[in-house]
């Protein structure tokens, strides 16, 4: 990774996830101030919007981080897709690093990556392509981190201090199936 010294934004998907990647890009950037932003339209039903962005506040609270929530809410974009279909997430991913690259633009960031880096569930190949494609179009520095060393280590942290943790990713269409028969 490349000597970086300026001003940090993370988007956080929620609050177990920022645990360990705060702690990560501290180690790595030691000189960079590093600020959260909760950035997540794509959150179902409104009430797992609110409960992530809770446990997003008393994450950056334990940490020591400043952090920004954004209060845009927009599910017709993921409710026009399907299960099955794998464009969503590219669809979603594009949303929300777009989201994070325009506000460290207008805001007088120097570089951002995301908390979703640190799950072993997402597609990381195209979340990076997605940052490096917003990154050029804000001009601004995408910092690429892989912090999915630490996925387990971070969600031991977040059952140690409480933190709520979801049991899916997020949009409607990953809410998990009622069970047969409830
Ligand atoms: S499964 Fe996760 S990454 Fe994919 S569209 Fe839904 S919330 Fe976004």
């Amino acid at each position: 990774m490349e000597h970086f010294t300026g001003k940090i934004l993370l988007h956080i998907c929620c609050g177990p996830c920022s645990l360990y990647c705060i702690d990560d890009l501290r180690a790595r950037f030691p000189e960079s101030e590093i600020v959260g932003l909760y950035a997540n339209p794509n959150i179902h039903p409104y009430e797992e919007f609110l409960r992530r962005k809770e446990s997003t506040q008393m994450a950056c609270t334990y940490k020591n981080i400043p952090v920004v929530f954004l209060p845009d809410y927009d599910q017709e974009k993921w409710e026009a897709y399907t299960e099955e279909d794998p464009a969503r997430c590219a669809m979603c991913y594009r949303v929300r690093m777009e989201m994070t690259a325009a506000y460290a633009k207008e805001h007088g960031f120097d570089g951002f990556t995301s908390t979703l880096f640190v799950s072993p569930y997402q597609n990381h190949e195209l979340m990076e392509a997605v940052c490096r494609e917003m990154a050029a179009k804000y001009g601004i520095t995408y910092l690429h981190c892989d912090f999915r060393p630490g996925f387990r280590k971070g969600q031991q942290e977040a059952r140690e201090i409480g933190l709520y943790r979801q049991k899916y990713c997020g949009c409607i269409r990953s809410l998990p199936k009622p069970k047969e028969g409830k």
